[in-house]
């Protein structure tokens, strides 16, 4: 579903991303370690066009994003289909909770205010927490706002959703939760890349990780390979430091 080949990516003269390749198969999760600056989040950006790239090539379902000016129309469906979700909530505080949940799909895609407050119930029973839908944001926990997020995000029935550290907000007892959700997507079926520190779940959920240092990926392979028997020195060194 995501193809980059070749991407370069560069913060005026910072070359962040460089010469990336990497495939994400439909179903498939991805979860992309390594340490602060390495450029995890500018990876994940650049696949539903909030970071603009250089060079190389990029497709993500179907749609092809070229390097600078991207393409309007593809990036507009990209938008659609992808579904992403930041450390920091981005809920809109001004509505309640089932409000967040509605106003995308009816705004991008016509839904219906019934079908749209439906959808909205359903989602938000799904992450656990049904019994909030008229509150508002700043009235819930942080956990509960992260599965507002992803609710949100689910609504638009994405092909493909980015997490970009979900949890790194949290208050440790909130993280497990949050993690429990991605967990049944995954369950589920859904493709997803996730940028975590969340080893644990990394090596429980993930397909593939992904090591990035200094906007290369040096390595790559099953959770298991990666985690015991990390074959470049790089990534060696970083799961001495944090597992
Ligand atoms: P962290 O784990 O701290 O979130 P990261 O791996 O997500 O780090 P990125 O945010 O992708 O790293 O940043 C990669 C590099 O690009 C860093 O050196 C960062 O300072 C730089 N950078 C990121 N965003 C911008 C920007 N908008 N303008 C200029 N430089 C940026
Ligand atoms: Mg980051």
């Amino acid at each position: 579903i995501v193809q980059m080949k070749g991407m370069n990516k560069y913060f005026g003269k910072l070359h962040v991303l460089k010469d990336i390749d990497l495939t994400v198969a439909k179903g498939e999760v991805v979860v992309i370690i390594g340490a602060s600056g390495s450029g995890k989040s500018t990876l994940i950006r650049c696949v539903n066009g909030l970071e603009e790239f250089e060079s190389g090539h990029l497709t993500v379902d179907g749609h092809p994003l070229a390097p600078k000016s991207g393409n309007p129309k593809s990036l507009a469906e990209i938008r659609k289909e992808v579904g992403m979700v930041f450390q920091q909530f981005n809920l809109f505080p001004h509505l309640t909770v089932k409000k967040n949940i509605m106003l995308a799909p009816k705004k991008v895609k016509d839904t219906s205010e019934t079908v749209a407050a439906a959808t909205a119930e359903r989602l938000l029973n799904r992450v656990g927490i049904g019994n909030q839908a008229d509150k508002f944001p700043s009235q819930l926990s942080g956990g509960q706002q992260q599965r507002v997020a992803i609710a949100r995000a689910l609504a638009m029935e994405p092909r493909l959703m980015l997490f970009d550290e979900p949890t790194s907000a949290l208050d440790p007892e909130m993280i497990g939760e949050v993690l429990d959700v991605m967990r049944e997507l995954a369950k589920e079926g859904m493709t997803m890349m996730v940028v975590t520190h969340e080893m644990g779940f990394a090596r429980e959920v993930a397909d593939r990780v992904i090591y990035i240092h200094e906007g290369q990926i040096v390595e790559q392979g099953k959770p298991d390979d990666v985690f015991d028997n990390p074959q470049n020195e790089r990534t060696q060194a970083f799961l001495s430091r944090v597992l």
